[in-house]
Order: C-alpha cells, then structure tokens, then sequence
C-alpha cells in the first residue's frame, strides 16, 4: 500500500497547488494521500490553514478515487501549545494532524517531540531526529506513528529513529514531506527509504502491509468519531 501523509503545497511553501500535487500522486498510483501544510506557531495560523487545505481537498476528492486527507504540520510551536493547537485544527477541518519535529537539519525547539508524542489529537511525529526511548515507548502507548523522512537532510536521522522504533516496538511511516512533484514517493523510494535506515525487508513489509493501513485505519476512525 503506497501511503504519503506529509506534503506541502503552495498554501505554504510547496512549489504546486493542492490540485497539482494531487494530481501528481494520482499518477505515481498513490493509495491516500495528505496535504499537511505548514501551520506557525509565530502566525498561530493552524485554523485558518486547517480550513484551506479542507476546503480544497473536499473539492478534488469528488473527482478522484484517491483517498484524500487534509492536514496540517504544526510547525515552531512551543511544547506547551501543541496538545491545544493539534484539537484546534483538528475541529477546524483538519484529518491529520503532523508535527514538524526535533530534526538534525534545523533548529527546533527541545520538548517538541515529547509534546507530540503526548498530544491525543497528533497522528505522526515527523522527522523526529535524535528520538529518544522514552517518547517512542510513549509513542508506541498512543499510538503516535513515527516517521521515516524521505526528504533531503530531514532523512539524516532515520537509522537512529528506526534503531529507537525498533526497540520501542513503536509504529512507523514512511512519508515524502515533498515539497514538490519530484518529491513524492513511489514504491521503490519507500524500500530505499526503509531499507536505508538499516531495517529488513521483512520489515518493510510491515511498513507496507501494517503500517500504511493501521494510520489510515486511525484516521478513518476518527473521522467515524467526530
Ligand atoms: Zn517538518
Ligand atoms: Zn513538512
């Protein structure tokens, strides 16, 4: 199953529209498929972002038999406003909700991970970087999926963060974080990606057969929920 739940489009600062990134993922025969633009936690615009890539997505997904979902990625936010961010997007129309998390490649605030991986309306931590034991145990208890990056200085990480998964027995996925058309995934990144970070392929099988369902399932059940 072929599952991207983190890209970005020009709403924020991807290169594409919704619709042309969609489109994109159309044609690499996604299975679902998420738009998770930026949300700053200096602009605190994560309802009014939440409500656009909604609006948008609930559009295309009349016209296309890809799963789609809306989300955001709250971005530079402090620990202490994620678990309140998260439900605030979450009721202004988001489906999924990504954290931009503590990655070697830029600055982001310590605690950022903890927070995520401790927030009931948070989905996937991305790109968590040096990922501690202790936040992927908490991950793996709520059922947080952690990410394997496929973007360029985000993936720097990922051997250390499939190291700790492993361990943890926590839940991965493996998303493009594109920011354009190049960057989306197909089937073979997604084994360069995982096999990469130093795991099996009996473990990418479980990305592809477990994994990649299990998010989709957690998202569906929520929208059942709400
Ligand atoms: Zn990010
Ligand atoms: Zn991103």
């Amino acid at each position: 199953m072929l599952v991207d739940l983190h890209s970005h489009s020009t709403l924020s600062d991807g290169t594409l529209t919704i619709e042309a990134m969609v489109a994109a993922a159309e044609q690499r025969r996604y299975d679902a498929y998420a738009i998770t633009d930026h949300a700053r936690g200096g602009l605190n615009n994560h309802r009014d972002m939440a409500g656009a890539v909604r609006s948008e997505i609930d559009r295309l997904s009349r016209e296309t038999r890809l799963q789609l979902f809306a989300g955001v990625e709250l971005t530079d936010y402090h620990p202490d406003r994620i678990a309140r961010a998260a439900r605030d997007a979450r009721d202004a129309g988001a489906q999924v909700i990504v954290v931009h998390g503590e990655c070697v490649s830029m600055k982001v605030e310590p605690g950022t991970n903890s927070a995520a991986v401790r927030s009931t309306d948070v989905d996937i931590l991305a790109h968590p970087g040096l990922l501690s034991e202790e936040d992927a145990a908490e991950a793996r208890r709520r059922d947080v999926y952690l990410e394997l990056s496929a973007r360029q200085g985000h993936c720097l990480a990922n051997g250390h963060v499939y190291q700790i998964v492993r361990q943890a027995g926590a839940r991965v996925v493996v998303d493009s974080d594109a920011h354009e058309e190049e960057g989306l995934l197909s089937t073979e990144k997604v084994a360069a990606v995982v096999c990469g970070a130093g795991a099996s392929l009996l473990f990418l099988t479980r990305v592809r057969e477990q994994y990649a369902p299990g998010i989709i399932q957690k998202v569906l059940r929520r929208l059942v929920l709400v």
